[in-house]
């Protein structure tokens, strides 16, 4: 940037941060934390997909149970995780005695739902295979095919004896969605389309079309939180200079003062206190190379 060019505008997409699933999840550990200050509270896995959350509930003393869950005691409290559980775990859970308070956000409940009232059917689903909630839903499920991706739901082939239903993980893109519902069609006339996307995820891919302008993005979310990975996938189409960072320390040394417009999404665990951070720091870049080149030039 130089004297006389406009500063670079640094917009935030519509709907970025924190989801209803995610902040009744945290809200719902910290009155627990409140209210029985004495109990052990135990994640069952991490409790959403952001580093910064979870340590903030490790330092306020909560624990991650051990798969073999350990030496649990009946006043403990274990906490099921926005994800889920597989219906296995679900059972052993339960076996141990101990209180549990699950926090399963109600649409990833809505996917098991569709799920279990069509036992006639073969699942066909879409969806990261390695994710936590995928892992969950699929379990409750007598006959499924999990598909990473169009590719592969392209070349399984439909029995005209068989009843198909076609569903997704709570985060998949919706673009994609209505794609493999069309190849679907062709393949099969006995195939129900049960669009299990959830209302957080369609708002925050819609917010993005705010930022296709932009000529570079931050989009800030876990490594391994998969509608931040859908919105990175989705910018990708867009814009060229983007970077997935975890936290704002990881845009140091960025010029900057290289774009005209500065796009910044948020996955939906992701703090709003985080996405300020961001934009701050953005901005405090971009006035320091506004103070550097007013300096008057000394011979
Ligand atoms: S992203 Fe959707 S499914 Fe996941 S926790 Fe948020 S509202 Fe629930």
């Amino acid at each position: 940037m130089t004297i006389g060019m406009d500063k670079p505008r640094v917009i935030v997409a519509p709907h970025s941060g924190f989801c209803a699933g995610v902040r009744a999840a945290i809200a719902k550990v910290q009155d627990l934390l409140q209210k029985s200050p004495k109990k052990r509270i135990f994640l069952e896995g991490e409790l959403v997909h952001n580093k910064t959350v979870n340590e903030e509930l490790f330092r306020q003393g909560v624990q991650m149970l051990p798969q073999t869950c350990g030496e649990l005691r009946v006043d403990d409290v274990v906490v099921i995780r926005a994800h889920g559980i597989t219906q296995k775990r679900r059972e052993q859970l339960h076996l141990l005695g101990c209180q549990i308070v699950d926090v399963t956000c109600p649409f990833v409940q809505k996917i098991v739902h569709e799920i279990v009232t069509r036992p006639d059917h073969h699942i066909l689903f879409l969806g990261d295979p390695n994710h936590a909630e995928v892992i969950g839903v699929t379990s409750f499920a007598k006959n499924i095919t999990v598909c990473s991706g169009i590719e592969k739901l392209s070349a399984i082939h439909l029995k005209d004896s068989q009843r198909y239903a076609l569903l997704c993980q709570s985060t998949f893109d919706p673009q994609l969605f209505e794609e493999a519902a069309i190849l679907c069609h062709k393949k099969s006339t006995e195939i129900e389309i049960v669009n299990t996307i959830c209302p957080a995820t369609k708002l925050r891919q819609q917010g993005l079309q705010s930022l296709y302008a932009c000529d570079a993005a931050v989009v800030i979310g876990g490594r391994h939180s998969a509608n931040t990975r859908r919105l990175f996938e989705n910018l990708q189409r867009h814009i060229e200079q983007l970077w997935w960072v975890e936290s704002p320390n990881e845009i140091e040394g960025v010029r900057w003062n290289l774009y005209k417009n500065i796009g910044i999404a948020a996955g939906a665990s992701t703090p709003s206190e985080q996405i300020q951070m961001v934009r701050e720091k953005i901005l405090k870049s971009l006035d320091d190379v506004v103070k550097i080149e007013k300096v008057p030039f000394h011979s």
